[in-house]
């Protein structure tokens, strides 16, 4: 056995409820688990080469999974806030995302993976341009799972663009994108750890012809297509100017015969329930990102609606400057918090509902829930270990009920995560990363960001955002 994890509380999500386990053990060996249940019948432990001591002071769970993510734009973390919709990519994160070269990028997902795993974040899926590259710097030397889309986009994004005209597409930068896409399919199709899915960016940003070329290629190659869905009123204009008056997401993705088990649908806040409904019964995906689309929208993502209409639903961070994080534990406690806002009701989406969401219903969204997301025999050994002995997670009482999970959901800050196992090899042992320098890229990420923002000052007041207003206030 490589690696023992002992005398710890146990959330499986495997059989009734969670499957919680008191005083359990988990055993690791090969890259897989290879025990799960009560202290009192793992003997083997005594022989495994790592041995985790819990103390029955810890939980020990799979491994979270980021289902939307776009680690790239980190480097701009703290750059836009507080604006109107209208205002956020234009006179916000914009002028700022424009001055990142390809080694900003770098290091901005070094950040976002970075923060990922400290908050017990073992997948994360990755959505942006040029993979190829960012997988072999930052995933494969970090040794995380990754589910890396390339975006498929045809809009120059160095063009201005005004909200009330149509967008040019182009086809050739679609083209292009879709290249990447499939060289990045065949080079990480046959790695454990690397699953590749196609990503036409959304509705607004790609031609009809280009996501009909691209749902061709995922059902050759088996891959799934995720893509930006129903944003709100950007996307929504620019639909009905291309597609006639009364077209929306859903009806135009209908009409196409793009509705499907293998589509993942990211935010999909512009649509009524009887459109939802369309999606679930055709086998759609969802994934919601809380922070994101609340914080950059003013909106809650309908998670607990897509739930209830029996879909299958994963959380995601999206970009650091919306959300402000890549803390997947923050975006289960918002799934639950504002779905109970949206449906004026405390009972919406109970702890338990967003737990999964983070875990064996993402791997279900994802297309890998028989490999992680659960605590199970044979299933990848991706777990993470998180010390309960913090004054904020007190008391845990067994009886007359177990009040570990709601503890976990709206009293958990991430930062209790102190060990962090991937595919079986050892990520985060005892709160210490074990190859990754995190100092150096911290210190690296401020200076960058500070050299690199320093002379955009003038760029940035003439766009005349709000947040001009609020620097002139003095509260930014
Ligand atoms: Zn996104």
């Amino acid at each position: 056995m490589d690696i023992a994890i002992i005398n710890t509380w146990l959330i499986t999500f495997e059989g009734k409820g969670l499957g919680i386990i008191q005083n359990g053990g988990i055993g690791v060996e090969n890259e897989k688990i290879s025990f799960v249940g009560k202290m009192e019948d793992f003997n083997s432990y005594k022989k495994a080469d790592l041995i985790i001591e819990g103390n029955n002071t810890h939980v020990t769970m799979p491994g979270l999974i980021n289902g939307h993510t776009h680690s790239a734009l980190t480097l701009c973390r703290g750059t836009a806030n507080d604006l109107p919709e209208i205002e956020y990519i234009p006179k916000g994160l914009g002028i700022f995302a424009s001055h990142l070269k390809a080694e900003d990028i770098i290091l901005g997902t070094k950040l976002a993976v970075l923060e990922g795993l400290k908050t017990g974040t073992t997948t994360f899926t990755e959505y942006g341009i040029g993979l190829l590259d960012i997988v072999k710097k930052v995933f494969l030397p970090f040794k995380a799972r990754v589910v890396a889309t390339e975006m498929i986009s045809e809009l120059n994004f160095n063009e201005e663009k005004k909200p009330n005209e149509l967008y040019t597409f182009y086809k050739y930068l679609g083209t292009n994108a879709f290249k990447r896409a499939i060289r990045l399919y065949k080079e990480f199709k046959n790695n454990d750890l690397i699953s590749v899915m196609y990503g036409p960016n959304a509705l607004d940003m790609v031609s009809m012809e280009m996501i009909k070329n691209v749902k061709n290629q995922a059902a050759v190659d088996g891959t799934k297509i995720h893509m930006h869905i129903a944003q709100g009123g950007r996307e929504r204009v620019q639909i009905t100017k291309r597609y006639g008056k009364n077209m929306t997401a859903i009806k135009l993705l209908k009409k196409n015969g793009l509705l499907d088990p293998r589509l993942i649908a990211a935010h999909i806040h512009d649509t009524t329930e009887a459109e939802r409904e369309q999606l679930v019964k055709k086998g759609v995906k969802m994934v919601g990102c809380p922070s994101s689309i609340s914080k950059i929208d003013g909106m809650i993502p309908p998670l607990a609606s897509y739930i209830k209409l029996g879909g299958n639903a994963a959380l995601g961070t999206d970009e650091a400057p919306g959300t402000g994080h890549h803390n997947l534990f923050n975006e289960i406690k918002m799934a639950s918090i504002l779905s109970k806002v949206a449906f004026k009701d405390p009972t919406a989406m109970p702890p338990w509902e967003s737990m999964k969401l983070a875990t064996i219903s993402g791997a279900n969204v994802l297309g890998l829930g028989t490999e992680i997301g659960s605590l199970s025999v044979g299933k990848n050994a991706d777990i993470i270990t998180i010390n309960l002995h913090h004054a904020h997670l007190t008391p845990i009482i067994h009886k007359p009920f177990i009040n570990l999970i709601a503890n976990l959901v709206y009293s958990s800050k991430g930062n209790e995560v102190d060990n962090v196992i991937i595919a079986g090899k050892p990520i985060i042992i005892h709160g210490k990363f074990r190859e990754i320098d995190e100092d150096l890229i911290v210190n690296k990420a401020n200076k960058r960001a500070q050299d690199l923002f320093e002379n955009i000052s003038e760029d940035w007041e003439k766009a005349g955002s709000k947040m001009v207003s609020y620097h002139k206030q003095g509260y930014i």
